[in-house]
């Protein structure tokens, strides 16, 4: 029909109908959202989500809910036709899903829809084609299961500019996986099942009659369903009640993941988001982010429920006054569970009465002004540790100094210094260290590692990634500093740790320490036994004897100490190399016999991983810093100068250019630290400044 300019013209109504459609349906996940909440509805125990190109080539999902009458099936897909609402006044107390009766109108207006369903009381299942809400021709009766089956095709056929501004299958295949996520986690009792067509595995799949934190587990994985707090939260005055899950304190994303329900629907509400990760902010490193799956019931009057069923976004009555009653919720779980509070609190010296009022008071200014935690200024001991150093201002006394031992201490690249440490060891670095890597492949060593990354204190790493180096009070502590807090480290617990990590993850590809001569075993073993440390008693037997049986036995187990820990001996019974564990560092070489001696007799030999697990424990223990056992013959290098060219590395150096760098880059803090007093906080800036108000 041609048009005369100026005349309006009615718009033909399934136009109408298409752009009001798309307006309702703008991709696979929205049509999806409102398919699984029809199921819901439906009373289904399981829902089988099917998906081509993301959903928009197919999207279909199976329930095995209540089904829907052939009578009613004609009009299913006409907008306004509901068995959901009745009146308006309805639409507060709706304890359903749907309610205006449009989803199915919209999908069909955009997209070809198959129906398949069957009632329980029905004899066989009926099948419907719809285009336009209408049905094509009269349904047919076919075989099928109690439930429904609805399939979408070619979502967007009829509408190029809205297939052309979706994205790529995968971002949109990727939002449908997010819906399915959340409604499984949602309801825990439903089974879900996501997967692509024509693929044997799924992608999602939960247990009907789960729990919410099982399916948290199965889908955004085991190391956030472990860390994990529960919310519980009523407010009678708002009449609202909220149950949900959030992360603690160990653990933190780069996105937040935020799964809100509110009468169990879907939403999203920024506000309430922004809120909840703000509580976070005080507890976790900078720029990361908690897990949180809340699930808010609000009177019904109380909630927006006429939103455009696009716009997520909900808005509900007394909405400031309910955020913050979640926060404070939320905070009180954080505050109470934490382990990040118990080392706070129970990493104290006594006689430092250092609280936690300064977290509570960031993380409540944090929650007022929604913004992140920060540092000021004059919060600030210093910024850089280059700018001074505790040598600065106290002169050693009576420091020992292991320059001699670390003379020999050197990178393969460096030229070698040779020294004797005690007259029996003499080490020369060597150069194996740069090879290629050989992956590890044994489980238990895997397991090893593993298990030092599941034990990880995540805020205590975060402390070591930013600490700043203040100095050595002796050769067991040093002082570090982060943020406005000091801290007393125990060096030798911490290089223990270091040095056990590192040989559970450079296993069988360590460098090489050369002993500049090869050292007899038996020797050392005599050494050894000569030490009170060693137990040894005359019911033992004669030294030499165990001093023969500890050469002998080593030398059956050479071609794995070699293979895997790079410590050759050789046909004589000498110790040739040792593992180069960390470059610029020797171990103390006084350790050297005890260290033969444990591994012949306390070293777990008979199970794999025992085996490896105590092996690189009593490595360790010999690798790791303590103060030497010979101290008084040793002077102190204080010359900075020195210190600087590396020439002449004291033992300062090393704690602090070695070890701590170590800490910094290649330590997992284990989560017991926070609590032995690995680690301990003696002052915080600004409680010294109330000290100093005080004066
Ligand atoms: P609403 O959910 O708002 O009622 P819809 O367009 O989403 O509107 O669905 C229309 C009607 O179709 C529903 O009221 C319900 O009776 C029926 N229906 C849709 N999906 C299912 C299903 N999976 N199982 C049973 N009935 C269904
Ligand atoms: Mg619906």
């Amino acid at each position: 029909m041609a048009t005369a300019s100026g005349t309006i013209r009615r718009l033909d109504e399934v136009v109408v109908n298409r752009i009001a459609a798309g307006e309702v349906i703008q991709r696979p996940a929205n049509a999806l959202k409102e398919m699984i909440e029809n199921s819901l509805d439906a009373k289904s125990s399981n829902i089988q989500v099917t998906v081509k190109q993301g959903g928009l080539k197919l999207l279909q999902i199976q329930d095995n809910g209540t089904g829907i009458r052939k009578e009613d099936m004609e009009i299913v897909c006409e907008r306004f036709t509901t068995s959901k609402l009745q009146k308006f006044e309805d639409l507060n107390s709706i304890a359903t899903y749907g309610f205006r009766g449009e989803a199915l109108a919209s999908i069909s207006h955009v997209a070809h829809v198959t129906i398949t369903t069957k009632t329980a009381d029905s004899k066989c299942a009926f099948k419907g084609n719809y285009v336009d809400g209408k049905l094509k021709e009269a349904v047919k009766p076919c075989a099928g299961n109690v439930g429904t089956q609805i399939t979408v095709e070619d979502l967007f056929y009829n509408i190029s500019t809205r297939r052309k501004a979706l994205k790529s299958p995968s971002e949109e295949h990727a939002k449908v996986a997010e819906v399915v996520s959340r409604y499984a986690v949602h309801n825990c009792s439903v089974g879900f099942t996501l997967k692509k067509q024509g693929e044997n595995t799924t992608d999602i799949r939960t247990q009907s009659k789960s729990t919410h934190v099982d399916n948290i587990r199965t889908i955004y994985g085991p190391s956030v369903a472990k860390e994990l707090l529960e919310i519980q939260h009523k407010d009678e005055k708002l009449s609202f009640k909220c149950h949900g899950y959030v992360s603690n304190a160990n653990y933190s994303m780069k996105k937040c993941i935020f799964l809100l329900f509110i009468n169990h629907r879907l939403v999203d509400s920024s506000s309430l988001r922004k809120a909840v990760d703000s509580v976070f902010q005080a507890y976790l490193p900078k720029n990361m982010h908690p897990f949180a799956y809340l699930s808010l019931e609000i009177a019904p009057q109380n909630v927006d429920v006429n939103v455009h069923p696009t716009k997520h976004e909900v808005h509900f009555l007394h909405e400031e006054a309910i955020i913050s009653s979640i926060q404070s919720a939320v905070e009180a779980k954080l505050l109470g569970a934490n382990t990040s509070r118990t080392y706070y609190t129970q990493a104290l010296l006594p006689g430092a009465p250092i609280s936690l009022d300064s977290k509570d008071e960031d993380s409540k200014s944090s929650k007022s002004c929604g913004g992140p935690e920060k540092t000021y200024a004059h919060h600030m001991v210093r910024t850089d540790s280059k700018e001074q150093k505790l040598e600065a201002f106290i002169k050693p006394v009576n420091s020992t100094d292991l320059t001699e031992i670390l003379k020999n201490a050197t990178h393969p690249d460096n030229a070698p210094a040779k020294t004797s440490t005690d007259g029996d060891v003499m080490v020369l670095p060597s150069c194996g260290a740069q090879q290629k890597r050989r992956p590890v492949k044994l489980t238990s060593v895997l397991t090893l590692q593993e298990e030092i990354k599941e034990n990880l204190h995540k805020n205590l790493r975060e402390m070591f990634q930013f600490h700043k180096f203040v100095g050595c009070v002796n050769e067991e502590f040093s002082l570090m500093q982060h943020q406005t807090k000091l801290y007393l480290v125990n060096t030798t617990k911490l290089s223990r740790e270091l040095f056990y990590q590192l040989m559970v993850f450079d296993f069988g590809n360590f460098g090489l320490l050369r002993l500049s001569e090869p050292a007899p075993i038996y020797d050392l073993a005599m050494l050894a036994l000569d030490l009170e440390e060693s137990g040894w008693t005359e019911a033992d037997g004669p030294k030499h004897d165990l001093a023969q049986y500890i050469v002998d036995f080593l030398k059956t187990k050479s071609e794995m100490l070699t293979d895997y820990f790079s410590i050759e001996i050789d046909q004589d019974g000498n110790v040739c190399t040792l593992p180069l564990l960390l470059d610029n560092y020797v171990p103390n070489m006084e350790g050297l016999p005890m260290y033969l001696l444990r591994l012949a007799t306390e070293v777990d030999w008979d199970t794999e991983k025992g085996c490896f697990h105590t092996f690189c424990r009593e490595t360790s223990e010999f690798y790791c810093f303590k103060p030497s056992l010979f101290q008084d013959q040793k002077k102190d290098s204080t010359d900075p100068q020195e210190e600087e060219s590396g020439s002449k590395k004291s033992w300062k150096w090393v704690v602090e250019h070695v070890l701590f760098s170590a800490f910094r880059n290649l330590l997992f803090p284990p989560k017991t630290f926070a609590e032995d007093s690995s680690i301990l906080q003696i002052a915080n800036l600004p409680d010294l400044y109330k000290v100093f108000e005080r004066c």
